[in-house]
């Protein structure tokens, strides 16, 4: 087929605006639109306005089109992409378009435009919500992963109608099944055939005896339901989950929502964690940062020990590396840092007391900042 070029099609030069292309489409598709042009080729122009407006109107496809102009789209290239009007949602085109003020905002038109987005709408599929969840999570629970049973509430299909909508199925009077009705008319050209959307089973060719009570047609309903989700270890504050299809039920055969579960993290009474990297503060005695020792502290994995050097100052940094956490995204674990905190002793016993005075008789002031200051003495 000898396709036009699509800017050619909407009256556009290359470098139009998307501006300029919706306003150029806004136009051409009111003044074809096959409920209200009943002239002979106005559907065939419709349906090329419309093909041209969504290839030019979408940034990708546009550039696309641009670099490999019809061969882009064509049948079995680009994952099967070819364009016929079953790819072409014009529902969602014109409503995008024109909103909700095309029905109110073109007077006469109003009704075949409602009547027309009308025709589409149920029959269309329709992908279920995207729902977010925030889930709270203590600090092993994010550190070492989980497993949580989680309340939600979402649309699933309706037990009583089986998602069809309604009970005691026959075949639509009005299309007599086939979803589409013909309608006849006369033109210069002789007698024209149309084909549209059978507007009683909205083209299901199915209507039923009685619409389902319990979803009043819709097929599905809302549902409180108990997931049981794996938390995979590592994961933080802010951290998202998708759980793909958990989230509401598709219409119509459409593909269900995802369900995306947000963390929250708790502090941890001792354990404070920086990304993949955790920091433990240690309390130690002026004696052991004097002499130095091996102490005895909390891990991720277990206890664990520490050489403190001799004479160690405050707020000294130690790392113990890989100790960290293995966050969600990471290739290695982190690191884990133990801060030490000298506490001055403030109760002592008499014989501490002894031993100190002992202690304060030998000469301390070794130390090249006691003669420096020692200086400053008149
Ligand atoms: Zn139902
Ligand atoms: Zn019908």
């Amino acid at each position: 087929m000898n396709k036009k070029d699509y800017y050619e099609v909407l009256g556009v030069s290359k470098d139009a605006s998307d501006e300029e292309i919706k306003r150029a489409f806004r136009v051409l598709a009111k003044k074809y639109h096959p409920d209200v042009n009943k002239e002979p080729g106005a559907a065939e122009k419709f349906k090329e306005i419309g093909e041209a407006y969504q290839v030019l109107s979408d940034k990708t496809k546009r550039e696309q089109y641009d670099r490999f102009g019809h061969q882009a789209f064509a049948n079995g290239a680009n994952g099967g992409a070819g364009f016929d009007m079953g790819d072409i949602d014009l529902d969602d085109i014109l409503s995008s378009i024109f909103g909700g003020g095309f029905s109110g905002g073109f007077g006469g038109f109003s009704d075949a435009f409602s009547g027309f987005g009308r025709s589409n709408r149920k029959t269309r599929a329709a992908r279920g919500e995207d729902l977010l969840m925030k889930i709270t999570l203590t600090f092993e629970e994010a550190i070492y992963g989980c497993k949580k049973d989680i309340r939600v509430s979402v649309y699933d299909e309706c037990d009583d109608c089986h998602g069809v909508g309604g009970h005691g199925e026959e075949k639509c009077h009005t299309c007599g099944g086939l979803g589409i009705v013909r309608e006849e008319q006369r033109s210069l050209f002789g007698i024209m055939q149309t084909q549209k959307t059978c507007p009683t089973c909205r083209g299901t060719g199915k209507t039923f005896k009685e619409v389902c009570s319990t979803c009043h047609g819709e097929g599905r309903v809302k549902k409180n339901k108990t997931l049981s989700v794996n938390v995979p270890a590592g994961v933080s504050t802010g951290s998202q989950l998708r759980l793909s299809g958990k989230g509401g039920a598709g219409v119509n055969g459409g593909a269900n929502g995802d369900l995306y579960l947000e963390f929250t993290v708790l502090e941890h009474k001792y354990f404070e964690r920086q990304d993949d990297d955790i920091y433990l503060e240690v309390p130690i005695t002026i004696t052991d940062a004097i002499l130095g020792c091996k102490k005895e502290i909390p891990t991720l994995d277990g206890n664990g020990y520490i050489e403190i050097k001799p004479g160690v100052q405050n707020y000294t940094k130690l790392k113990l590396k890989g100790k960290g956490v293995k966050g969600i995204n990471s290739k290695t674990p982190g690191d884990m840092y133990v801060v030490l905190n000298i506490i001055m002793p403030t109760k002592l016993t008499k014989k501490q007391k002894d031993l100190l005075e002992e202690l304060r008789e030998t000469d301390l002031e070794s130390e090249p900042e006691f003669k420096e200051f020692n200086k400053s003495l008149k």
